[in-house]
């Protein structure tokens, strides 16, 4: 494309098109400005019939606009085809046909949020944003798992890692918060909210992070389990006669803080709040939780050679001031120390939470995966 025929992109529309909802933000990207946000539910289940008909709605919500200038979508999975963000095209929509296996439930749904842009915003140009992507730099230390390797070769089993958008957005933010090149950055990114993944950024590049060829994989979630033994899930499935596809209800539905804490949902201010009260399933669902996260903190300290900054951000690291305590209280060996007046003030909003003479700084930044969605789009076709 010559450089007359590219067009200045202003307004775009970030698109989450999930399996029965579908979520949309528009930026004015002047000013990186969120000019509107809404959800469409029930996609399928007595609401609109499909996603075409739910983008409809979405354009009747916006008021019939006739200035998108571009259209970012969130698409799950990249497998080791898509290291960055890509204009999408036929052959590119053909190459993500084929990673669906990756991703069998969201997959679809992030196609059909595509398919049924380029229907409706006719000439509108879009843009796949891959959960994935921000993962593509792992050495194979960190990303092949010690089986037969013709698994990886002819399966693709490996480690892909998510919330790569979110890790990518707070490691921007955290080069700019520290006044660091990007390129110079070493940080640990903890991603902390229903679903939780952390990633170890070495000279600003992801080198490993905690979940694995799928979501499951890592820390202690809201209904996730996190790591486990691999036989363990052998023996359950056999004692109980459990199929694969129960099996993974069991693994990402029914365990993780839910099953521990006996809390619906597993959400972090629930069992807060049961653990306030002296409830023992509770007190111990947050030891496990952070117990697991202070872990893998430690770890990816070492890998990425000594962090400059350990970064909060999710829900919980956002905005649950109990959970980082339990978290960065287990530090003292890298020479953290939490400040705890700071710690209890920060909520939803950046700041530092440790104090002046940690050997490390805690600083929770605020991610905004929509607007890093935004900025990829603007970047690709701007
Ligand atoms: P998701 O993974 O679904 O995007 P979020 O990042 O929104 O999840 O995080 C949801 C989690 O954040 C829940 O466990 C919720 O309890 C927790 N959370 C949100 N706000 C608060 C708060 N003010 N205090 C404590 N925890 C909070």
């Amino acid at each position: 494309m010559s450089k007359a025929a590219k067009k200045k992109i202003r307004k775009v529309l970030v698109v989450n098109s999930g399996s029965s909802s579908l979520k949309y933000q528009l930026f004015d990207m002047e000013k990186e400005e969120r000019l509107a946000k809404g959800l469409v539910e029930r996609i399928g289940a007595g609401g609109p019939a499909n996603h075409s008909e739910a983008l409809k709605k979405v354009v009747e919500d916006l008021g019939n606009p006739k200035d998108i200038d571009a259209i970012g979508h969130r698409v799950l999975h990249g497998a080791e085809v898509f290291k960055d963000s890509v204009k999408v095209d036929k052959a590119v929509m053909a190459k993500c046909k084929k990673l669906v296996k990756f991703g069998p439930l969201h997959m679809p749904a992030n196609l059909g949020g595509i398919e049924a842009c380029q229907q409706i915003f006719k000439g509108v140009p879009n843009v796949a944003v891959f959960d994935t992507a921000f993962h593509q730099t792992m050495p194979d230390c960190a990303a092949l798992y010690a089986i037969d390797p013709k698994y990886y070769k002819k399966m693709g089993i490996r480690k892909y890692g998510f919330h790569g958008t979110s890790h990518k957005f707070v490691t921007q933010a955290a080069a700019e918060f520290l006044g660091k090149p990007l390129a110079k950055l070493n940080i640990v990114t903890c991603h902390l909210g229903n679903g939780s993944s952390l990633a170890a950024v070495k000279n600003g590049q992801c080198v490993d992070t905690s979940m694995g060829l799928t979501p499951l994989a890592g820390l202690v979630m809201g209904t996730r389990c996190g790591d486990i033994d691999g036989a363990a899930i052998l023996s359950i499935m056999e004692a109980e006669g459990l199929t694969p596809a129960q099996m993974d209800t069991l693994l990402n539905k029914k365990s993780g803080l839910q099953a521990v804490s006996g809390v619906n949902g597993g959400d972090m201010r629930d069992i807060c709040a049961n653990a306030a009260k002296g409830d023992k399933a509770a007190e111990l669902a947050l030891e496990m939780w952070a117990y697991r996260v202070a872990f893998y903190i430690g770890g990816y300290n070492t890998v990425v050679g000594g962090a400059d900054a350990i970064i909060l951000t999710g829900g919980i690291g956002e905005n649950s001031a109990e959970a980082r305590e339990r978290v960065v209280s287990r530090l003292g060996a890298l020479g953290v120390k939490l400040d705890k007046k700071a710690n209890a003030k920060t909520r939803g909003a950046a700041g530092v939470i440790s104090t002046k003479d940690s050997k490390i700084p805690v600083v929770v930044l605020p991610t905004n995966e929509e607007l890093m969605i935004a900025k990829d789009t603007t970047r690709l076709l701007g």
